[in-house]
C-alpha cells in the first residue's frame, strides 16, 4: 500500500484538529483546576498531538511516556499489548491523564488502565484525540474525546501505516478498514 500522502482524502484537517484541541485543553484546565495533572502519552502515535494540547494548557502538567504495541505491520487489532518503554517515574497519588492517539476496538487502554490503576493514581482520565466507537469490543470510554469517527484507517497528525505518514499535518483515510 504506497499510496501518495496527497492523494489520501482528507477526513480532520489541521485547523479543525487546532480548534479542537484548543477546546479540549480549556476543559480538562477547569477540570484540574489546582492540580498539577500528570499527562501519560502513549507511544508512538499520541505524541503530536500531546504536544499541541499541553501548549493550550492552562495549569502546569508533569509529562511521562508509556512505550506500547497493539499493531503488527497490518490493521488489525490482535487484542495483544506489548509494553515496549514502562514510565519513568512513579504515578502512585498523581493525578494521571493518559493521552491516546485513537481509541478502536478498546483493547489498548483496557489493558493500560489496569496496569495504571494497579500503581494507585490518585485519580485516572483518558483523553483521546479519535474515537472509533463503532469499532469498539471492551466497553471503555474516553473522558474527552477530541472526534468520533467512522470505522475507517486513518494516518497523519502523529498516527502511521507501518510508520509512514506520521508527518502530515491533517487526518487523512488510509483505506477502509475490514469489516470484522
Ligand atoms: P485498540 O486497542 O483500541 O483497538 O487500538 C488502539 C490502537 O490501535 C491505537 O492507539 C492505534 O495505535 C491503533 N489504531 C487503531 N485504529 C487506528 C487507525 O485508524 N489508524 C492508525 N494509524 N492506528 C490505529
Ligand atoms: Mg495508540
Amino acid at each position: 500500500m504506497d499510496q501518495n500522502a496527497r492523494d489520501l482524502e482528507i477526513l480532520l484537517d489541521a485547523g479543525r484538529i487546532e480548534a479542537r484541541v484548543r477546546e479540549l485543553a480549556s476543559q480538562i484546565s477547569n477540570d484540574y483546576r489546582g492540580l498539577t495533572p500528570h499527562l501519560v502519552g502513549v507511544l508512538k502515535g499520541a505524541w503530536v498531538f500531546m504536544a499541541d494540547l499541553i501548549r493550550q494548557l492552562s495549569v502546569d502538567a508533569s509529562v511521562d511516556f508509556l512505550g506500547i504495541q497493539s499493531y503488527g505491520p497490518n490493521t488489525n487489532s490482535s487484542g495483544e499489548v506489548k509494553i515496549t518503554k514502562d514510565l519513568d517515574v512513579s504515578i502512585a497519588g498523581r493525578h494521571v491523564l493518559v493521552v491516546e492517539d485513537i481509541l478502536d476496538t478498546g483493547h489498548t487502554y483496557h489493558y493500560l488502565e489496569g496496569v495504571l490503576a494497579a500503581h494507585h493514581p490518585a485519580s485516572l482520565r483518558l483523553v483521546t484525540l479519535l474515537d472509533k466507537t463503532s469499532r469498539r469490543v471492551i466497553p471503555v470510554r474516553a473522558n474527552y474525546v477530541g472526534f468520533e469517527i467512522p470505522n475507517v484507517f486513518v494516518v497523519g497528525y502523529g498516527l502511521d501505516y507501518n510508520q509512514m505518514y506520521r508527518r502530515l499535518p491533517d487526518v487523512r483515510i488510509l483505506a477502509l478498514a475490514p469489516s470484522s
